[in-house]
């Protein structure tokens, strides 16, 4: 297996417990749409917003540091934003990756978007994905049980993209 695939199960302590403790209740339909409401309901862990989109960290992220760049409308194909919205959510990933190269120095950036069950997709609601990928650092639980064991919490990644959040406040002119 590459060293830079998903793993199965990624296993923190001690955030995980908290999160995986939270239930999203019936009445919210889109977990997108209710973060950029500000429910208090969901977690949010947001580096930047405006009133078209935001970019908040996966709670379960693929690797850490993973980020997600949202447009606040609800749509769910790249074919529903006009040029504009198009042309500013790029603005946006490329601010992003310009934003993890500064902060996480990663070897690679994995940049994707699920349209569709059929293509991965868990939230029915646009967001591009962007994953940094680091140098091999696989020890027992990485290698024997294919569980990732993330070494930073949510909250101390999420302080260090703050830390750089003007890289991402010129995205669009
Ligand atoms: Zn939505």
């Amino acid at each position: 297996m590459s060293d830079t695939h998903p793993y199965e199960t990624y296993l923190w302590s001690p955030e995980r417990k908290k999160y995986e403790d939270e239930e999203i209740p019936k009445d919210i339909k889109c977990i997108f749409c209710a973060q950029s409401k500000n429910d208090e309901r969901v977690t949010k862990l947001s580096v930047f917003e405006d009133d078209f989109l935001m970019v908040v960290l996966n709670i379960f992220p693929y690797n850490t540091g993973h980020l997600m760049v949202v447009p606040k409308k609800h749509v769910n194909s790249l074919t529903e934003l006009s040029d504009e919205e198009r042309n500013r959510l790029f603005a946006m990933v490329q601010s992003v990756e310009k934003l993890q190269r500064e902060v996480r120095r990663p070897l690679g950036i994995n940049v994707g978007i699920n349209i569709g069950k059929a293509a991965g997709e868990s939230i029915p609601h646009l967001h591009v994905q962007v994953v940094p990928i680091y140098e091999k650092d696989r020890g027992f639980m990485e290698t024997a049980l294919d569980t990732k064991v993330m070494k930073e919490s949510l909250e101390q990644v999420k302080e260090g993209y703050l830390d750089r959040k003007d890289i991402l406040e010129g995205y669009w002119h």
